[in-house]
């Protein structure tokens, strides 16, 4: 509930009389329950000065009581309105109608107009999204600990690729065998679609685990990431089969140096662009400025979408419970690419890292 009064207060601060709140995502930060309804209403209600509800369809009633939430639910069967239905429990309520908050960057516009037409004297230009970004920027003890407990099971699905990684396996299968083994142990979901690349294919930092066969001598790149009850992990190691080409290891050298740099150097009040340029100076110096083409991280927590943003430009100061990314990589088109990425969460006296799998360059054939 702490969360919820939170974004009671800030109603009250920016005279929003109640916020409308259907991303499930939020809803799961809010509330800790989580259901993706796809296309049926789930939509938490937050007042200002009485109790919130969660409206939802009937099926999911029973799940949202056993996850201890204590104010009302209400169900809906398909073949109701849930629109008007939660604008008849809201005025039973007697609350001011004026101001309605919403999650802009969260809410499509067939939503939006539904709800338009049950508040048609109400403005709906008061967006919750800033504050919400700005929650979920700084990570809780409790928050810490559930993507502590991602990081373990991404540490562990780098040890089972690796030891699927071998000359004449495909990428694919290496990323299906990690993720197997995974399922085998109860994590049932990765964060993004894991990602094996070998040899030259790692240059390509967007693309897809492909149907590639790994050869010898080369560097392979793996990007992976488990959920942990709502929170995620997100890591890369760049390991070598065989002995890959003298520039291969050089990037290889570089882009730890970068890594190890910049992780060692994280810490309170510094500014997050500062934090980059650290890990970018590393690479320039090498001279394979031009092949890291990307920010070094990005803010992480439920989503790998989350503040603070780790690149130039961006002179937010780190504090403690920001969590990120710290990615560098070097990428050269029809050679090899390398990343090596920890996520971390900032202390009163630097970052410690949610993955602990070594960095050292792992020769695993
Ligand atoms: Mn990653
Ligand atoms: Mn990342």
């Amino acid at each position: 509930m702490e969360k919820i009064e939170q974004i009671q207060k800030w109603l009250a601060e920016n005279k929003g009389d109640f916020a409308l709140i259907s991303d499930p995502m939020t809803i799961q930060y809010l509330t800790g329950f989580y259901s993706d309804p796809i296309e049926r209403v789930l939509m938490l209600v937050v007042f200002k000065h009485q109790d919130p509800f969660i409206f939802a369809p009937a099926l999911e009633v029973e799940a949202i009581k056993d996850t201890g939430w204590t104010n009302p639910v209400y169900g809906y069967l398909d073949h109701e309105n849930p629109w008007k239905m939660i604008a008849d429990q809201i005025s039973v309520r007697e609350v001011d109608e004026k101001e309605i908050a919403i999650e802009k960057a969260n809410l499509p516009v067939d939503r939006l107009e539904a709800l338009q037409a049950q508040f048609p004297a109400s403005s709906f230009s008061l967006n919750l999204t800033p504050e919400l970004e700005k929650m979920r920027l700084i990570k809780s003890a409790d928050e810490i600990e559930k993507l502590k407990i991602a990081g373990k099971w991404a540490d562990f699905a780098f040890q089972k690729g690796f030891e699927a990684a071998r000359i004449g396996v495909s990428e694919q299968q290496v990323a299906a065998d990690l993720e197997y083994a995974l399922k085998g142990e109860g994590i049932m979901q990765m964060s993004f679609d894991t990602l094996v690349q070998a040899g030259a294919h790692a240059a390509e930092p967007h693309g897809a685990t492909g149907a590639n066969k790994i050869q010898n001598n080369e560097l392979v790149l793996f990007d992976l990431g488990t959920v942990w009850d709502g929170y995620i992990s997100d890591a890369s190691r760049t390991v070598a089969i065989g002995k890959p080409d003298d520039k291969s290891l050089d990037i290889y050298k570089v882009c730890l140096e970068a890594q190890l740099t910049a992780q060692a150097a994280a810490k309170p009040g510094m500014k997050a662009s500062d934090l980059d340029k650290i890990a970018r100076d590393v690479i320039d110096k090498a001279g394979y400025g031009e092949y890291f083409i990307h920010r070094l991280g990005h803010g992480m927590g439920m989503s790998e979408h989350e503040f603070p943003s780790i690149m130039e430009g961006n002179d937010m100061l780190l504090q403690p419970g920001m969590c990120f990314s710290i990615e560098p990589g070097i990428y050269i088109p029809g050679v090899a690419g390398v990343r090596i990425e920890d996520c971390v969460y900032i202390t009163e006296n630097g970052a410690e890292p949610f993955t602990h799998t070594s960095k050292e360059l792992t020769v695993v054939d």
